[in-house]
């Protein structure tokens, strides 16, 4: 932002991360975009019974320019990934994306070389939405998420430290290799999981 840069950490700064929060997360607008079936369940949300509206969200931007917010719903192809970035880079900053779906997330169920596996690979990412395809309300849920994370971050220095802190704290998590499992397989050998 500019003055962000000059405001030293306390009080000042942590009043300005507020009301710049609370702007940005009541001035979303989503780009107009729809890969696939999920799409169909992010036109529901626009509808009245689901009502977007109350975010202030549902003019949906015909041009990424005027947009800040990316759901990609849907897979997405390989012929596709590179529309997909383009349309990132054209979105005003700052922008956030949500992935829709199991396909955008991590391919799904085509485990293909047809499609990404994982939209994350072209684009950052901020929310991860579950489901085949994911019901209105958990788009409504993700959407509320993504509203608190705005709300939270942060600014100037404040973003700096926590940056640094996240780092930290990934290089101090435990590698998956040797993280314990989660399920005993031994047990469930022969036994019929539909009976
Ligand atoms: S997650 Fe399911 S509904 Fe969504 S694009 Fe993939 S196949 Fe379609």
């Amino acid at each position: 932002m500019g003055l962000e840069e000059k405001l030293p950490a306390g009080i000042a700064l942590t009043t300005l991360e507020n009301v710049v929060g609370y702007m940005r997360k009541a001035s979303i607008w989503p780009a107009t975009f729809g890969l696939a079936c999920c799409a169909i369940e992010m036109m529901a949300v626009g509808t009245p019974y689901y009502d977007l509206a109350r975010f202030g969200m549902e003019r949906f931007a015909a041009t990424p320019r005027q947009a800040d917010l990316m759901i990609v719903a849907g897979r997405v192809s390989q012929k596709m990934a590179p529309v997909v970035r383009q349309v990132y880079d054209q979105m005003a900053n700052p922008k956030w994306v949500i992935s829709m779906g199991v396909c955008a997330s991590s391919g799904g169920m085509f485990n293909n070389y047809a499609i990404v596996q994982g939209v994350d690979h072209i684009i950052p990412v901020d929310i991860y939405l579950p489901g085949c395809p994911p019901r209105p309300e958990m788009l409504l849920n993700a959407i509320i998420e993504l509203h608190e994370q705005i709300q939270s971050s942060k600014l100037g220095v404040n973003r700096e430290a926590a940056a640094r802190a996240a780092e930290q704290a990934a290089l101090r998590a435990t590698p998956t290799e040797q993280m314990a499992p989660t399920h005993d397989h031994e047990s469930l050998v022969g036994r019929n999981l539909l009976a």
